[in-house]
């Protein structure tokens, strides 16, 4: 059998491009690129690096989205993904990170059905967009899974029943092993992602879609209306002051002007 990795990928707007609307404080993402989001690229690095080292990998991309993710799939593809499928319906459209994680653990149990377990499942920490980092813990949680976010470093053993990362914290990292099958999120210092090879690009893999009916998921717990958060306000934080420099030969005399700004602003 097949060592599977699934990685769930997530197509978003270039948020090198992206501007708010200032007077709606909502996204302008008409005429907006649409890309790859950075992490999850790292994510399916790792799965291809594993498929470089093992014969028998097969890697899957699952993204839910609308049509056009489509083409997130074909460049993962591309890049060496076996297989894509893509979850697209109106039915799970608005859907915040709970109702996404619940189409995603549906389409992976669906995915189960037609292909036997699968190994790893590998997401990306964070979307540029949404930003939350929920999603991965989310679907471990829901998949019954082990999980490990923040992975910077990573190990397989040869027999393929665990694996060791190394998981970035603020101020330090931790080791970890952790038995399979389980489920990484992945960040940039992990590796750096290949680009489409043209045998990629023109071979012959698959692409599928699947509406809600294919995975079987609960119609009351997708979408917008089952969302239970609600985007109050999105705004462009102002710049920061540029910060103010205190001359001084001596620390003393430093302190001493230190001081004399303090009290000119009524602080002390
Ligand atoms: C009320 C409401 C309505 C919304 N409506 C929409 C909408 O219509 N369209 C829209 O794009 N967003 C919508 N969003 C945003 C949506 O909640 C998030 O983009 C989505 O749930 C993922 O959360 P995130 O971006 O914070 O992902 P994170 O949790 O930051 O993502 C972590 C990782 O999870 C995986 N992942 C996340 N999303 C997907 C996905 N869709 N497919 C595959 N893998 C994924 C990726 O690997 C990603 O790196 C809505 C949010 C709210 C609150």
């Amino acid at each position: 059998m097949a060592f599977n990795i699934i990685v769930c990928a997530k197509q978003v707007p270039d948020t090198n491009v992206i501007k708010i609307n200032p007077k709606t404080g909502t996204l302008i993402r008409d005429g907006v690129p649409s890309i790859l989001n950075n992490d999850d690229a790292n994510a399916l690095e790792q799965a291809l690096q594993i498929k470089d080292k093992f014969d028998d990998v097969k890697v899957t991309v699952i993204t839910m989205g609308p049509p056009q993710a489509n083409d997130l799939l074909f460049e993962c593809i591309a890049k060496g993904a076996d297989e894509g499928i893509l979850v697209s319906d109106r039915a799970v459209g608005g859907s915040d990170t709970w109702a996404t994680s619940n189409t995603l653990e549906a389409a992976i149990r669906r995915w189960v059905k037609d292909n036997g377990d699968y190994n790893l499942i590998f997401t990306g920490r964070q979307a540029i967009d949404g930003d939350t980092a929920q999603v991965g813990p989310q679907l471990a949680e829901k998949l019954g899974i082990p999980q490990v976010s923040y992975v910077e470093e990573f190990e397989i053993d040869e027999d393929r029943k665990t694996v060791t990362v190394k998981r970035q914290l603020e101020d330090g990292y931790e080791l970890i092993e952790v038995a399979l099958p389980c489920l990484l999120t992945t960040i940039k210092e992990l590796n750096t992602p290949r680009y489409m090879t043209v045998a990629g690009i023109y071979g012959n893999k698959e692409m599928k879609t699947w509406n809600a009916k294919d995975i079987e998921v609960d119609l009351t717990k997708v979408g917008l209306e089952a969302s239970p958060t609600n985007v109050f306000r999105s705004f462009t934080p102002a710049p920061k002051q540029p910060g103010v420099k205190i001359e001084g030969d001596t620390e003393n005399a430093q302190a001493k002007n230190l001081l004399i700004k303090l009290k000119g602003k009524h602080v002390i």
